[in-house]
């Protein structure tokens, strides 16, 4: 079942995930609903804490549109500073030019468990890079200005409000 997208500065979305341990069905259903709730939300891309689960995995959307579950993911290397519009589920209808790298080497585990190391480029490098900020507790506006982040924190207060209010109703 999709579940509602988690709505930034929610605490679950600023606080470090704890590695998952637990490679079984729990770790399979988690991972089923955060592909439905990121479809649902037309998404390249979740992390579990998007859904309100602090767990160290995430879903990455490849360019030809197909996805891949990356679990307890390092950054091993990045090389390639590049500045790259950036939005995300958990803030949406705002985008802006974000710092990241082009090229990333990374390692994860799969959802059985077994390790796995990639290095991407371009788009999919750009996924990895935020979905793996997702698992440290960092949403992409945490590298924009602190004016910016401010008049952004103004528009989800806002934006929550008026969700809450809809459900109301
Ligand atoms: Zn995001």
């Amino acid at each position: 079942m999709a579940r509602d997208i988690v709505i930034w500065p929610n605490k679950v979305l600023t606080t470090p995930t704890k590695p998952v341990t637990d490679f079984g069905e729990g770790l399979t259903k988690l991972l089923d609903e955060m592909t439905e709730s990121m479809k649902e939300a037309e998404g390249i891309g979740i992390a579990a804490t998007q859904i309100g689960v602090s767990l160290r995995c995430a879903w990455v959307g490849r360019e030809d549109g197909t996805f891949f579950e990356i679990i307890n993911p390092q950054i091993l290397d990045k090389s390639g500073p590049v500045v790259l519009e950036e939005g995300c589920l958990s803030v949406p209808d705002y985008f802006d030019k974000t710092p990241r790298f082009h090229k990333v080497k990374v390692k994860y585990q799969d959802r059985v468990g077994e390790w796995h190391e990639l290095e991407a480029e371009g788009r999919l490098a750009h996924v990895l890079q935020h979905e793996i900020d997702h698992l440290d507790g960092h949403v992409f506006v945490d590298h924009l200005s602190a004016l910016k982040r401010g008049l952004i924190l103004e528009k989800m207060r806002k934006l929550q409000k008026a969700l809450q209010r809809q459900k109301k109703e």
